[in-house]
């Protein structure tokens, strides 16, 4: 057979768009869009064939009709599903970064669902009709709640970071302990961020004990900023001393220099009061006087992604008035659900029943296991004789580099499928729609209940009975 005649069993793209199965996707995606999946899926295929002719040769059913439309359609169903869908998340990582970190409460949704279609007063005053500030919108409130005088809000922590160094330390010293040089996730790291902000890093002290006297020894003409940032995502244990924020405070009262808290999670709950570990509360640090704090609104704060800086006056007008502010700003889709996430916390009613990350963090292992039973009494009903579910005890982590050694006691299902390897069934629940995103550890596939609520469960349930059909359906074939 020549590579001619090989080729020309490729289907061509018009018959294609003729065949019932692509005419699905029609009416749901722009005709473009389907063209071009088929375009490039049948030229990987031709490449195909042209760097293994033989094995064409040899096996034409590779080509035949079906099993080119086949997979055509995988090709099409993965590369034109909205990317950025909902996914449930039974990996027991509560703000997991890969999946946008924290689900927002029915209060936030509704301001979403509010302004995302309209107009919104982003920077407007209402009583003058006059250009506003945008950073208002929530200052009012990160006041009462933190304590500080003023407050802004940016893109997300790192850019928080970014803009205080910049704003504070461009061109000049930045002290900083050489035990809080982190890294947070795959891209922030302190040193990088400095450089990249213009600010001039001093490291002082070793990586596990750093003292006063290694900061003031630092200090010199050239100094402009005092940094601590909480180790958020690990724990330096055994020998081991830094130096406490009041202390690097009045340090920089001497002086006259600021200090920068970067919290990080940043919380304004007590979370000690709930039974879990107390992660250092925003307001701590504006009562032991840091000039600036930042934090992350998707960690403990719950909210959209968003960056918050609060602290004393000057300073927070200083970083407002700079230019680069302008190129991290939040749009009105963060301010509105940050505005309703926030309003939660004057009530701690309200924020333990709505608010989704305390909600979960606070909900019980009866529950939690509760949910693991009656998931896994619905899912062996279609598991049957194909496989195994059990539900096993487990820890859950809070994740996006929060209360970093903090396990949090779960149960998950554990799900075992007969012809079916584990990475396979992994796979086939991710590509569900929606994507069921489990835990894969010591060979298992574990659904952990800690991060799936009850009205989830039914997703899990359908995208099982899918997998199974075509499991026995490829068995029959
Ligand atoms: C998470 C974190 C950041 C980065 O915050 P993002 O909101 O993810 O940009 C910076 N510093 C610390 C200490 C953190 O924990």
């Amino acid at each position: 057979m020549s590579y001619q005649h090989i080729l020309s069993k490729i289907p061509k793209i018009d018959r294609l768009l003729q065949d019932q199965s692509i005419q699905l996707f029609l009416t749901q995606y722009p005709r473009a869009r389907v063209v071009n999946v088929l375009r490039s899926e049948l030229q990987s295929l031709r490449n195909e064939i042209l760097q293994n002719e033989s094995r064409f040769e040899s096996s034409p059913e590779l080509l035949e009709y079906p099993t080119t439309l086949k997979r055509l359609v995988t090709a099409l169903d993965l590369q034109l599903r909205p990317r950025a869908s909902r996914c449930i998340n039974a990996t027991g990582v509560v703000l997991h970064t890969g999946l946008g970190r924290a689900p927002l409460s029915s209060a936030a949704q509704d301001a979403l669902q509010q302004v995302a279609g309209g107009f919104a007063l982003v920077e407007y005053e209402i009583e003058s009709g006059a250009r506003g500030d945008r950073h208002t919108i929530v200052e009012e409130m990160l006041i009462q709640l933190t304590g500080a005088e003023a407050a802004a809000v940016v893109n997300n922590n790192a850019a928080a970071t970014f803009l205080i160094l910049n704003t504070l330390s461009q061109g000049k010293q930045c002290v900083v302990s050489r035990g809080e040089l982190v890294t947070i996730g795959g891209s922030f790291r302190i040193p990088d961020i400095m450089r990249e902000s213009g600010a001039l890093m001093v490291e002082v002290g070793t990586t596990n004990k750093t003292n006063i006297r290694d900061y003031a020894q630092a200090i010199n003409e050239y100094t402009g900023l005092l940094l601590k940032v909480h180790t958020s995502n690990y724990r330096i244990m055994g020998f081991h001393e830094d130096v406490p924020l009041e202390q690097l405070v009045e340090l920089g009262v001497q002086y006259q220099l600021p200090v920068l808290h970067d919290l990080g999670s940043g919380s304004l709950v007590d979370l000690s009061r709930y039974g879990l570990v107390k992660e250092p509360l925003v307001r701590e640090s504006i009562d032991a006087g840091a000039d600036i704090v930042s934090f992350s609104g998707d960690k403990l704060i719950g909210g959209p992604q968003s960056g918050i800086i609060v602290g004393k006056k000057e300073f927070i007008a200083r970083i407002k008035a700079n230019q680069v502010a302008r190129t991290l700003r939040c749009g009105k889709l963060t301010f509105a659900a940050l505005e309703a996430t926030l309003q939660l916390f004057f009530d701690e009613a309200k924020l333990l029943k709505q608010h989704r990350v305390m909600q979960m963090l606070t909900q019980s292992e009866t529950k939690i296991r509760n949910r693991a039973n009656k998931l896994k009494r619905m899912l062996a009903k279609i598991v049957e004789r194909n496989g195994l579910v059990d539900v096993q005890r487990s820890s859950a982590e809070v994740g996006g580099g929060s209360l970093a050694t903090v396990s949090l006691p779960t149960s998950v299902v554990a799900l075992y499928l007969q012809n079916l390897h584990v990475d396979e069934l992994a796979k086939q629940l991710r590509l569900s729609q929606p994507s069921i995103i489990p835990r894969v550890q010591q060979g298992q596939v574990f659904l952990d209940m800690f991060t799936v609520q009850d009205d989830e469960l039914h997703f899990i349930v359908n995208a099982l009975r899918n997998i199974i059909d075509k499991l026995e359906n490829t068995a029959d074939e």
